[in-house]
């Protein structure tokens, strides 16, 4: 995937999708899939936006039975099972374990017919449903909880995914199926045809400009797609004939990032005191605390964890250990923020999490996407697309009723059963790369069936089969790949979204690696020793953001 913002004014487009997060993405790969023309044009990283700040599940949202919202649920345990299918290392199966103290508003029997119902509504298979727990039991699979108080515990199954890449593999696979895609690139002005009688015009033209050269390119086509997630209101304020109407609410999710508590199962724990939830995920040796949900008013681009969120937060996950955690255990944390439908009057975690496709009456073909989950996204694409073919003239190349997303795997996705996968990559990789064991199998696990490309590199140069300084687990070859075939351009987009670190990066450990990841960017692209400094400027203020204490 190469970067190369010039195409963007050479063709005219079936579809722009502007905003390069998880809808973008998974709408501009269905396009191209089914025969569109499609450019996808991002004025950050891809995934830079919400799409990296989640917290990293694939799940059914067991919450939402609650609110009785079984539609919702069916569709994300579907979508569970496929992406399992086509992208096995990006939607890996975890246990999550549920104490049930005493003050929880729920009770045994009230979570197991719930958890029956979840299983009903789709599992991956017999290891995949729910078991109930006695205390003693959910006590051997979890020490660190407090036993006090405990009545029971039950064991039920999600998935975790690494949100970024997951992004950065639709954006790869639907590049390199011919959607012209370029990252960097901000959509500033959008031109209508003139509305005669009142009636609705087309947008026919936008104004995107690099911004990393400056330069500015127009960009024509049929249909636009607005997936701008949080700024979906900013961009539809470009359209003339704006009304200053609002789609969204945004609400502020922090998470931390604490030294790892439970290894091997993932909890999700009741906070009595405002009927919330809480999930703490074993996550790249760390454990891994959200979430807050906050009404958020100011610019999305300055969204910050703040003192209270580590409060809140730390006084959930210590109601129910045995050990309390203390504010300067925090190792990092980070915010993003959900562009929720509005549905006025709901507080904001009862307000809905389905998405809506909004159409201003005054721009006849251009959709807005208002909500949404990383787990429904391949759906709502497909939707999307499907409601889009309706509305152009269908050309003979384009298909209007295969959904070809649904069998297609992703680009590192060709693995078969995943955990043979793994072991058998892992040997080939030790062996025929000279790698430790645990190196080799990082990288098959963050990569899938593209781990070879990566590790291919090492025999052009064989600098790039080193570790990389201050942390041992980074090879100088996936900086190398990042950059030549993932469109990396800064540090942080190699470190947060595609070494497979996330925002584990931005751990005092992570952070280590900052120094070498400049020095291959530098030798790579030419950066003096000015431009490596301002670098490492940025990515320390990026990774200084989170509240530590
Ligand atoms: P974004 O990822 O924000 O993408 C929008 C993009 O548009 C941005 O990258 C932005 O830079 C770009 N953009 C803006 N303006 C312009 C412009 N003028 N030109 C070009 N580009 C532009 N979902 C799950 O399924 N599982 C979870 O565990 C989960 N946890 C969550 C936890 C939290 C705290 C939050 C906040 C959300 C969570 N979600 C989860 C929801 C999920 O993360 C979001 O629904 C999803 O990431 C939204 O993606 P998006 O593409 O709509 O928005």
């Amino acid at each position: 995937m190469e970067r190369n913002p010039s195409e963007l004014s050479k063709t005219k487009f079936d579809l722009v999708v502007i905003g390069g997060g998880i809808n973008g993405a998974a709408t501009a790969r269905e396009a191209v899939l089914r025969g569109l023309k499609v450019a996808l044009v991002e004025v950050g990283d891809f995934a830079a936006g919400t799409s990296s700040r989640s917290s990293k599940l694939i799940h059914g949202g067991l919450r939402y039975l609650e609110q009785f919202d079984f539609r919702l649920v069916r569709e994300s345990r579907l979508e569970r099972r496929l992406l399992r299918d086509i992208a096995p290392h990006l939607a890996r199966p975890l246990p999550f374990l549920l104490p049930i103290y005493h003050g929880d508003p729920y009770y045994p029997l009230k979570i197991r017919a719930g958890l029956m119902l979840y299983d009903l509504l789709g599992n991956l298979g017999r290891e995949d449903r729910h078991r109930m727990l006695s205390p003693r039991e959910t006590l051997e699979l979890v020490p660190a909880l407090r036993p006090e108080g405990l009545r029971a515990g039950a064991v039920y199954h999600d998935s975790e995914t690494d949100d970024a890449r997951l992004t950065i593999e639709m954006v790869i696979d639907a590049a390199e199926r011919g959607a012209v895609v370029a990252n960097y690139t901000e959509v500033r002005a959008l031109a209508l045809t003139t509305q005669a009688g009142g009636r609705a015009g087309d947008l026919v033209a936008a104004e995107a400009q690099d911004r990393l050269t400056g330069r500015r390119h127009e960009i024509s086509s049929r249909f636009w797609v607005n997936a701008t997630g949080p700024w979906v209101d900013h961009v539809r304020a470009l359209v003339p004939g704006f009304d200053g109407s609002r789609t969204i609410r945004l609400t502020k999710g922090t998470h931390l990032i604490l030294p790892q508590i439970a290894p091997h199962h993932a909890l999700f724990a009741a906070i009595p005191s405002d009927n919330r939830i809480f999930l703490m995920l074993p996550w790249n040796g760390y454990s891994l605390l959200g979430t807050t949900d906050t009404d958020f008013q100011g610019d999305p681009a300055g969204v910050q964890p703040d003192r209270a969120d580590t409060e809140y937060l730390l006084s959930a996950v210590n109601r129910v250990l045995r050990q309390p955690i203390t504010s300067n255990q925090v190792l990092g944390s980070f915010a993003g923020l959900r562009a929720l439908v509005i549905e006025p009057g709901e507080s904001p975690s009862a307000n809905t999490r389905e998405h809506r496709f909004h159409q201003d009456p005054w721009a006849r073909n251009i959709i807005s996407i208002c909500g949404g989950k990383l787990t429904t996204a391949r759906a709502l694409g497909e939707k999307l697309v499907d409601e889009i073919i309706d509305r152009l003239d269908p050309s003979p190349g384009i298909a209007a009723s295969r959904h070809p997303s649904r069998q297609i795997p992703l680009p590192g996705g060709r693995t078969g059963p995943f955990e043979a996968f793994v072991k058998s990559s892992t040997e080939r990789a030790a062996a025929e790369f000279g790698l430790p064991r645990t190196l080799a199998e990082r990288i098959v696990r963050t990569y899938g069936s593209r781990w070879p490309l990566v590790l291919g590199l090492t025999r052009e140069d064989k600098r790039l089969s080193e570790p990389l300084q201050g942390t041992p687990t980074l090879l100088a070859a996936e900086v190398e790949f990042a950059i030549r075939h993932e469109m990396a351009v800064t540090l942080e987009d190699f470190l947060l979204r595609r070494s497979g670190l996330n925002w584990a990066a931005c751990t005092p450990a992570g952070s280590e690696a900052a120094p070498a990841v400049a020095q291959i960017f530098a030798r790579h692209l030419g950066w003096d020793a000015e431009r490596r400094k301002t670098a490492l400027d940025n990515f320390a203020k990026l990774a200084g953001s989170g509240v530590r204490k």
